[in-house]
């Protein structure tokens, strides 16, 4: 459906070709590094297969605030936490992880903070003062898609179909 590009692109992820990939899967999307030599690494975290399935908006958005608090209280190298905006998952940025055991310690605070998002009594900061769109929340959304993910966590390494 609509026109696909043949060149190569210069986001990493528009060069992934969707319909080969095997969701729920956490892969390596990019790595840089800076001229002081510390290694960024962004993840790709899959929740649902795309253009099969998606996550709702609020699920997206409670997911979005409660990760990026809860994996802070495992990790101080965590940057960035950002939602998709095909609404299929998320990319985790963090600084140096290989210093501390890349990708399989990486795995191992995903699922601590996705632990955490599963038995979370509030989202944190979903009100007026913290957040853009605070009435736009679903906590048993975000914790219904955290469970599903954590229980086919033996997939996760699994990228393509
Ligand atoms: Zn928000």
């Amino acid at each position: 459906m609509g026109q696909q590009s043949t060149g190569r692109m210069n986001v990493e992820s528009f060069n992934l070709d969707h319909r080969t990939v095997a969701a729920p899967y956490v892969r390596v999307a990019d790595t840089k590094q800076l001229p002081g030599g510390a290694v960024i690494t962004k993840y790709d975290v899959r929740f649902t297969q795309p253009n099969e399935g998606h996550l709702e908006m609020p699920t997206v958005h409670s997911l979005e605030h409660t990760m990026a608090e809860k994996i802070r209280d495992h990790v101080d190298n965590v940057i960035d936490v950002s939602p998709m905006g095909c609404q299929t998952g998320f990319y985790f940025t963090v600084v140096n992880q290989d210093e501390r055991g890349g990708m399989l310690a990486f795995l191992d605070v995903l699922a601590a903070a996705l632990g955490d998002v599963v038995t979370a009594t509030e989202v944190p900061a979903a009100n007026e003062v913290q957040c853009g769109w605070a009435a736009s929340h679903d906590l048993a959304g975000a914790q219904q898609a955290a469970q599903a993910f954590l229980d086919q966590r033996d997939a996760w390494q699994e990228v393509h179909r």
